[in-house]
Parts: structure tokens; C-alpha cells; sequence
């Protein structure tokens, strides 16, 4: 019989999870036999996919670079991928700044939605927490965020997911020492990164194997643990122009593709789609970049040398779906309670702090809405009417994180085949199945 490929079964998990997930919400005992019984499921699968991503990136980033002949590579590769990044965001805030700013879509909210909404989620413990976290963040300098990224103990970055891109510079840093020292010298410390590169994306392959049940129960907690229905559809029109500028995004990667790369776009999505699903089941680009790297590198053969620097970067600082999210919840904020707030230069403002807020937002579920504070908070927003604010925009936020974070890892993949294509390293898939060696 011929095999269901990858992304077919895991869309049919998260098929079935929904259904189930609307199921068990008609029973009185749904909710909790979910949360007992399935959503660990999910909870696993993330954490397995975490687990792997330090080593990964350590490995194949070591790889990568101590595979270059020269670092003058290097500084190319990194030029271009931190300039497309800044550009691709620049324009996903602008897409969402124009459509938020056309089709108004905080017009229609009237004084009763607001109330509702106030006394739904204003004293919500979630909300306060995220403006609590917003408000740490900004109590550091602007240069703040390249002094965290130098570690003072290798092995204690490592030992925290959340410090990525610490993890990338000790790699970066011993990757082009190794560079510099005779042939002899690295010989053995490559051998052993190599080979772990090799182990660690086998574990991919067989954490992959179970997707397509992880996803069925990463959905059906989703469902079973969302709002009322009645409140979705007051904030439909917001949601609308966030999704739409979502889907504008990726006709662009879509254009950018055919056009420098000269692939088609269809099979490009094709190729990256189960990194796709998995972003939208986990809402985190951190969880799903050990999938995106495989996809990126194996089915649209992207050349290891860029690959393993561009993706694990643009997991941490490159969010389009974030950063036009965060223009477009703005701004719909601003219509709704501060329509004086709404001036020319206050949106440049959030083009600006919506750049550095993509950069700084850590890519895990509703990070989003924390650098949202910040935006706020930058153009003057009314303290007072913050925890309002994010009421306004709470009870969608979860939908939309599952699909800006989507769109954030199809940039990634997007990005990395430009420079790959820029440095010619954009070579011929070397495609294996999910469990090609797995005799289980
Ligand atoms: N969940 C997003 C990500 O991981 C970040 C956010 O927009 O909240 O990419």
C-alpha cells in the first residue's frame, strides 16, 4: 500500500484533533479527560523537539562553518541573511500597517463588546503577567540585547532553551577557530560534530514518526481550552486583517521564491509544509526548528553552510507574522480606545519598535503579545488603558499566534533559500523518507 506522506497524516491529526477537541467541550468531563489524558501527548512531542534542538544547532552549525574553506564565506552569508531579515520584517509591518489603516477594523467594536471583553479579560492573571514581563524587558538599555547574547559559561547557555542565540555564538566563535587552526588540530572535534549532526537528525526522523498523533492532541487541548465562541466574533474583523496581511506574506515569500530562486512556489510549500503544520500546532518557531532545518536542508537542499546559521537565527530574531501582527493589534487597540494616538509619526514609531520587538520576542507561544506592551508603551499608549487593550485582542490570540507563527517559519525557509541561491549553495534535495532506516 502505498504510503499517506508526512504532511497528509499530520493534517489529518490536527483534523481529527479539532474534531475531537469540539467533542469532548459537549461533554461536562470532556475538558478535563482532555487535559488529563491527551494534552500530555502534545506536551511530550514539544519538549522532545526542544530537547533536540541545542545539540542540533550546536552540531550543524559547527558543521557549517568549519565546512567553509575561508570566512570571508561567512561574513557574506551573515551580511545578507541579518539585511534580509530586517527588510522582510520592514515590509510584513508595512503590509499590516497599510491593511489595518484601510479596513479599520476597530470601527466596528461597540461600547458593549468593550465591556464585555473589560470584564472578561482585563483582570485576566495571563494579561498581567504579560505586561509584567514587558515591562523587565524594557528596563534595559538599547545595547542590551547583544550583551546577552555573549555567554559568560558555555554550558549553562546550553542548558537553557531561551538562550538561543547565545548557544549560536559560542558555535559560531569555535566554529571559525576551528577554521583557523591546522587541519590536524580540528580533524577530531569535526568528526564528532559531524556525527552528531548525523545522530541528532535521525532523532528528528523518529520524533517526526509521532507527529502526526502529537498534533491530534496539541489541537484538541487548543479547542477544548478556547473562549466563547460569541467573542471570536466580535473580533472577526480584527482577526480577518490579520490573517489576510498573513496570507499577503506569503504570496510574497511565494514571489520571492520564484523570482531570485527561480524554484516554484508551490513546491517549495510543499516541501516545507510539515515544518508549516507543526508551527501551527506548537505556536512556537523555537520547538519546530529542528523539523524547518531538516525540511530546509534535506527536501529543498539548502546547502548545510547556510542553512544551519540562517535558520536558527531567524527562529529567535525574524518573526513577519509577529511583527505584522503586532502593527495590526496596534492599531486596531488605538482605534478602539486612544483614536488621538493615531498620528503619522506614532506609526513610524511602531514600524521601528516593531522591528526591534520581532527581534527581541523569544519564539514561543504569546511572546508576541508581550513585545505588543512594548510597541504600546512606546507610542504613549495610556497606562491605564493597557490591560484593556489586550483584553480587546485576548481571546483571538492563540489562533493567530498558531498562524503568525507559521508565516515566521516559512520566512525563515524563504530567507534561507535566497542567500543559499545568492552564494550558490542552493544545490538538489537529498530527500529520505521521515523513517527511511527505521526498522522499528
Ligand atoms: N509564537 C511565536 C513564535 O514562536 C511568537 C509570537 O508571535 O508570539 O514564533
Amino acid at each position: 500500500m502505498k504510503k499517506i506522506a508526512l504532511h497528509w497524516q499530520i493534517m489529518i491529526g490536527m483534523i481529527l484533533g479539532i474534531v475531537f477537541g469540539f467533542l469532548m467541550t459537549t461533554f461536562s468531563w470532556g475538558k478535563g479527560f482532555t487535559a488529563d489524558w491527551i494534552a500530555p501527548l502534545g506536551t511530550i512531542f514539544v519538549s522532545l523537539l526542544k530537547l533536540i534542538a541545542v545539540p542540533l544547532i550546536l552540531a550543524s552549525l559547527i558543521k557549517g562553518i568549519s565546512d567553509l574553506k575561508d570566512i570571508s564565506k561567512f561574513k557574506l552569508i551573515g551580511g545578507r541573511t541579518i539585511i534580509i531579515y530586517i527588510l522582510t520584517t520592514v515590509i510584513a509591518i508595512t503590509i499590516g500597517l497599510l491593511l489595518v489603516n484601510t479596513i479599520k477594523p476597530g470601527n466596528g467594536i461597540t461600547e458593549q463588546t468593550i465591556q464585555k471583553l473589560t470584564t472578561e479579560y482585563a483582570g485576566n492573571a495571563k494579561i498581567s503577567e504579560r505586561i509584567a514581563e514587558a515591562g523587565r524587558q524594557k528596563e534595559s538599555g538599547p545595547l542590551q540585547f547583544i550583551v546577552d547574547m555573549v555567554p559568560q559559561n558555555a554550558f549553562k547557555a546550553m542548558g537553557d532553551n531561551k538562550k538561543m542565540l547565545q548557544v549560536i555564538f559560542f558555535a559560531i566563535f569555535l566554529g571559525i577557530s576551528m577554521l583557523l587552526v591546522t587541519p590536524s588540530q580540528s580533524e577530531p572535534l569535526k568528526k564528532f560534530f559531524d556525527s552528531l549532526n548525523d545522530v541528532v537528525l535521525k532523532m528528528v526522523d523518529l520524533i517526526m514518526l509521532t507527529a502526526p498523533y502529537a498534533v491530534f492532541a496539541l489541537l484538541a487541548n487548543v479547542v477544548v481550552t478556547s473562549d466563547d465562541p460569541d467573542i471570536l466574533l466580535a473580533l472577526l474583523k480584527y482577526a480577518g486583517v490579520v490573517i489576510f496581511g498573513l496570507v499577503l506574506m506569503v504570496a510574497f515569500y511565494c514571489i520571492l521564491v520564484a523570482v531570485i530562486t527561480k524554484k516554484s512556489p508551490l513546491w517549495f510549500l510543499k516541501q516545507i509544509s510539515p515544518a508549516q503544520l507543526l508551527a501551527f500546532s506548537t505556536s512556537s518557531s523555537a520547538a519546530t526548528l529542528p523539523v524547518t532545518m531538516e525540511r530546509v536542508e534535506e527536501h529543498i537542499g539548502v546547502d548545510k553552510e547556510v542553512s544551519s546559521f540562517v535558520l536558527p537565527v531567524g527562529a529567535t530574531i525574524n518573526m513577519d507574522g509577529t511583527s505584522l501582527y503586532q502593527a495590526v493589534a496596534s492599531v486596531f487597540i488605538m482605534q478602539v480606545l486612544w483614536p488621538e494616538g493615531l498620528t503619522f509619526s506614532n506609526q513610524i514609531t511602531i514600524v521601528l519598535t516593531a522591528l526591534l520587538a520581532s527581534i527581541g520576542s523569544a519564539a514561543v507561544p504569546g511572546a508576541g503579545m508581550v513585545m505588543l506592551v512594548i510597541v504600546l508603551e512606546a507610542i504613549g499608549f495610556p497606562s491605564d488603558k493597557l490591560p484593556i487593550g489586550l483584553a480587546l485582542i485576548f481571546a483571538v490570540d492563540r489562533p493567530l499566534d498558531m498562524l503568525r507563527t507559521t508565516i515566521n517559519v516559512t520566512g525563515d525557509a524563504t530567507v534561507a533559500m535566497i542567500v543559499a541561491k545568492s552564494v550558490g549553495k542552493l544545490g538538489k534535495p537529498n530527500v529520505k523518507n521521515w523513517d527511511d532506516e527505521y526498522k522499528g
